[in-house]
């Protein structure tokens, strides 16, 4: 194996070498390109713009919309916290075939970008954590210190469009040697329009051109808000509030009132010590629903090689920070 490619998934456990750069690119760093900073920015103010103009309709409440967007963001957030994350990132279990391209497929909805780039930054993250070159710290924007609530924004929105990008020739060896999810990330922008064609399309079914554009503000934009934000607030509240049970080399934290709606992700402290858990909610009454589906999806024969943490290790691990 070369120095060039991640060793491990067991990111937390191989520390950065000296002079090793975050990126994984040599040589001068640039940015976005302006176009992409433009569209990034765009869709994190959007929703926000479509729940104004739904508020401002004073239509009936429209409940069909909200069930969609309630639906679409347990299908789309889930994808991201087992595919994605758990799955992709970190290997915490082996899907098949048709689980594997689905659960891309579908992250790909939740329109958090292409599936190997957002593998690609967060086992970044894994691997600077906290330190320059994370590219979602509250606490450093490159070699930059960062300090409170600008620290804070840029770790939960900032980065977006400031974070220089990742190489996915150092990061992603392993999706990039597999042809699904090679061609899956290609069909990102069919995808991000699929996104909001489904929508649009289920609202017309409802009730015509005014179900449509209702839907399309609610379930497509509000929809991607939210599970962005949740996803966003990880990076953000869960390096910053909360309880760290376990002793860390970053300064991850738990945060229960995020458990819910990050569908377990919020148990993040939890997760830096156990990088490749199938389950972020390691202790007693830590809700975790995207380690409940895992097991269940093991239980049909959906996964295999599912890492359960040994319950005597996460004790010693809790008594060794205590
Ligand atoms: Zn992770
Ligand atoms: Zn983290």
């Amino acid at each position: 194996m070369t120095t060039d490619v991640l060793p491990s998934p067991d990111l937390d456990a191989t520390p950065p070498v000296e002079g090793e750069s975050p990126s994984g690119f040599t040589g001068p760093r640039s940015g976005l390109p302006p176009y992409e900073k433009i569209l990034t920015a765009t869709f994190a103010i959007a929703p926000f713009v479509a729940l104004g103009l739904l508020i401002a309709a004073d239509q009936p409440f429209p409940w069909f919309a909200v069930v969609l967007t309630l639906v679409l963001i347990v299908i789309f957030g889930h994808a991201i916290t087992i595919g994605f994350h758990r799955g992709f990132t970190h290997r915490s279990f082996v899907p098949v075939r048709w689980l594997k391209n689905t659960l891309a497929i579908l992250g790909t909805l939740a329109f958090q970008g292409a599936v190997i780039g957002w593998v690609a930054d967060h086992r970044r993250h894994h691997r600077f954590s906290d330190r320059p070159g994370d590219p979602h710290s509250p606490y450093w924007k490159g070699d930059e210190e960062l300090h409170g609530v600008g620290g804070l924004w840029h770790a939960h929105v900032g980065w977006t469009i400031s974070v220089d990008p990742t190489s996915r020739e150092k990061y992603t060896p392993d999706l990039l040697a597999d042809r699904d999810l090679v061609w899956i990330d290609r069909l990102f922008v069919p995808l991000a329009v699929l996104t909001f064609a489904i929508p649009f399309g289920l609202g017309y079914l409802w009730n015509g051109w005014a179900g449509a554009w209702t839907c399309f503000l609610c379930a497509g934009f509000v929809r991607i808000g939210i599970t962005l934000n949740g996803t966003w607030a990880v990076n953000s509240v869960c390096h910053w509030f909360g309880k760290r049970p376990f002793a860390t080399r970053d300064r991850s934290t738990n945060y229960a009132p995020l458990a819910l709606v990050t569908m377990g992700e919020a148990w993040h402290n939890n997760h830096h010590a156990f990088p490749r858990s199938a389950r972020h909610g390691l202790l007693p009454r830590q809700i975790d629903t995207s380690a409940r589906i895992i097991r269940w999806m093991e239980r049909w024969g959906w996964v295999s090689d599912v890492q359960w943490p040994d319950p005597a290790l996460v004790e010693a691990r809790r008594a060794e920070a205590s």
